[in-house]
């Protein structure tokens, strides 16, 4: 389980999409569960992005935006996951047709 300082640790890592899975899956269990990271979180991303956009002169809905981040986030480890484990299935599948070819050399 992550603690609240590797949590606030990732915060910019998270803001700038620099985790690799496994922090990925961590952070956001963690900020799930801790209303302290969760508002950390949300003050620097109003940080980050609430500049930007001020200079940009846009509108914006930043509890709206993080929101979606968290939730984009989620889809995308996901996905990135089922990349893992579709690979992983293809190297069996491989490796299953290479034992075949063997056996069927052998026997014939
Ligand atoms: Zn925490």
């Amino acid at each position: 389980m992550m603690t609240c300082k590797d949590a606030d640790k990732l915060i910019p890592l998270f803001l700038d999409d620099d985790l690799d899975n496994q922090d990925l899956s961590d952070f956001l269990d963690h900020i799930d569960s801790c209303p302290e990271c969760k508002e950390e979180l949300t003050i620097q991303f109003l940080v980050k992005v609430g500049m930007q956009r001020l200079e940009d002169g846009n509108t914006f809905n930043l509890a709206g935006e993080l929101n979606y981040l968290l939730k984009d986030a989620r889809k995308r480890l996901r996905r990135r996951r089922n990349l893992v484990f579709t690979s992983y299935i293809l190297e069996i599948a491989v490796a299953a047709l290479a034992v075949i070819c063997l056996t069927l050399a052998i026997v014939l």
